[in-house]
């Protein structure tokens, strides 16, 4: 027995590592069918709305990359799974707001959310207090719409265009710019919506050669990620089951 099996039922673990053995054949399946290497995606399980237990459970059943989209639910979830002696990577992944930085810094070994200079800014100042580097991915809109969120690529905006994001995170000491973060927009087939993210991050990485790391790719559509190109997909719902509200 473990320490873990005190915060979860066995049922609940027990339902988890089924959902969990489901995700990781997909992602080797797919990992296969695009001749990709298994180890170059790493799998995110997305806890939002979900309890610390069930993170404490991931973990024990190997789960390395939790990834939460709110400060407000993130931070007292990471202190509890801390609390039970457990360290997963902690991925945000959502909408961030500049006066939530000094938060998230505090627990997040990895921001994917970054779209715009202030925001980089803001985080690159909370992140100076951190002992270690910051990992940071530069979030594109791929529809080019900034409503949605996201930078928008070949746009001059000084605070929105993507190369003005990207340049700003790759001259910040104390954050390290890794890559490119996207979701697939509402209306627009994911096949189409990943070739265009692959194309924009080959573009990237002609300037920033060490911005390797693209995470794309959700439960409904993370085959299609994975073949074009993405080293880390982000999964919910397939994982822990469906979420009361959309989000
Ligand atoms: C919730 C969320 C996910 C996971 O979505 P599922 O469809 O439940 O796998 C991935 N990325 C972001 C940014 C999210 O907010």
């Amino acid at each position: 027995m473990t320490q873990y099996d005190a915060t979860v039922r066995p049922d609940r673990r027990a339902e988890l590592a089924a959902a969990l053995g489901q995700v990781r054949s997909r992602i080797a399946d797919a990992c296969l069918a695009a001749g990709r290497d298994r180890s170059a995606v790493t799998m995110i399980a997305v806890t939002k709305t979900y309890p610390a237990g069930d993170v404490v459970a991931l973990a024990g059943l190997g789960v390395t990359d939790v990834g939460e989209n709110r400060d407000q639910e993130a931070a007292p979830k990471a202190a509890e799974v801390a609390a039970a002696g457990v360290a997963p990577r902690w991925h945000f992944i959502g909408q961030l707001q500049r006066n939530k930085c000094r938060s998230v810094v505090r627990y997040a070994d990895v921001v994917h959310s970054v779209d715009s200079v202030r925001l980089a800014g803001a985080l690159a100042r909370a992140a100076a207090a951190r002992d270690r580097p910051l990992e940071v991915l530069a979030q594109v809109s791929i529809d080019g719409d900034p409503a949605r969120g996201g930078a928008v690529p070949d746009s001059a905006d000084p605070d929105r265009g993507l190369g003005a994001v990207t340049g700003a995170l790759a001259g910040s000491p104390g954050v390290r710019f890794a890559g490119l973060m996207a979701v697939a927009p509402l209306g627009w087939e994911p096949e189409r919506a990943f070739a265009r993210l692959a194309e924009v991050a080959a573009a990237v990485r002609r300037d920033h050669p060490g911005a390797t790391a693209l995470s794309a790719g959700m439960s409904a559509d993370l085959e299609i990620a994975i073949r074009f190109g993405a080293t880390h997909v982000r999964v919910g719902s397939a994982l822990l089951g469906m979420r009361p509200t959309l989000r």
